[in-house]
């Protein structure tokens, strides 16, 4: 049985066969490989993007799939999360997507080996399909070429599972990173660190744009975005005519992450990056549900 609870889990041959399918799925109307497959979704945290792409590319391929709405489930009459995903297991689902706020959580229940369990974002840990999606943007972008080219991340990182996960994989793909970010957002790390993004920006291929996780915050960072915004928002000045992909996971908060002019402009992927988030997600329900 095979999960995906971070990019870990998967061989560089797995991530080869996702990135492959992905463009299939992209190009080619897709058959109903997981016709008679089931999929229950089981969100503790908000999501637009992720449950949505999670279940069109699901049903794009024939698979059924049930959502558990936490907020009306037994969890309120003091069941565990352990006893809930066994109850749910005990109707012989194909898999779980999981999303919430606790790092550890989707680990924990995959070690139940009960049935493949799959990470739609955990705490501030990990969120893999999230980071496949941005390595195939990043692709498709450079044709494929990217070894040696350089991704920025800007923002709230030390919160972000978007770009615990991101780091992860693009390393391990041959990508450089760079983390660019005030010190209260910035984390531990080797890697190569700016406070002042300007002073970045020559050395930087790809910016991942993200949004302050204002709900992993106990107190607030910052009293006023707009003054954060000065020194952080990717904008139409800041950028120049430089050839730079611009990308962010959503939900953008506008004129503070990324200008609304900068939103319109061609080398920003936002969009684009939602829609190969179904293929991806397509490619990894095929790959833990039939070729695993
Ligand atoms: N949607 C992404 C996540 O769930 C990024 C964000 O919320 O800022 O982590």
């Amino acid at each position: 049985m095979q999960h995906l609870i971070d990019i870990s889990d998967l061989s560089n041959k797995q991530i080869d066969v996702i990135l492959r399918d992905a463009t299939t799925f992209k190009t080619k109307r897709p058959i109903q490989l997981l016709q008679d497959k089931l999929l229950i979704a089981l969100f503790f945290e908000d999501s637009t993007r992720t449950r949505s792409s999670f279940e069109i590319a699901a049903k794009k391929l024939g698979a059924a799939v049930v959502h558990l709405d936490p907020s009306t489930s037994s969890t309120n009459k003091g069941e565990t999360l352990e006893d809930t995903f066994a109850n749910l297991c005990a109707m012989q689902p194909d898999g779980v997507i999981i999303r919430h706020a606790q790092n550890d959580i989707p680990r924990q229940l995959a070690d139940m080996e009960m049935t493949s369990v799959i990470n739609a974002g955990a705490g501030n840990y990990a969120h893999p399909t999230q980071a496949l999606l941005d390595l195939f943007t990043i692709m498709e972008h450079f044709n494929g070429d990217i070894k040696g080219k350089t991704v920025g991340i800007v923002g709230d990182i030390i919160s972000s599972r978007v770009a615990s996960s991101a780091i992860r994989l693009f390393e391990r793909m041959g990508l450089n990173v760079i983390l660019i970010a005030p010190k209260p957002f910035m984390p531990q790390s080797d890697l190569v660190q700016y406070e002042n993004l300007d002073e970045a920006l020559e050395h930087l291929d790809v910016i991942m744009s993200l949004r302050a996780q204002l709900e992993r915050h106990q107190t607030p960072v910052f009293e006023d975005y707009q003054e954060y915004a000065k020194h952080y928002c990717i904008t139409k000045e800041r950028m120049q005519n430089r050839e730079i992909l611009i990308l962010h996971p959503g939900p953008v908060m506008h004129n503070i992450d990324i200008s609304d002019e900068m939103l319109q402009d061609p080398r920003c992927k936002v969009l684009e990056q939602v829609t190969n988030g179904v293929y991806i997600r397509m490619a990894v329900l095929k790959l833990l549900m039939l070729d695993a």
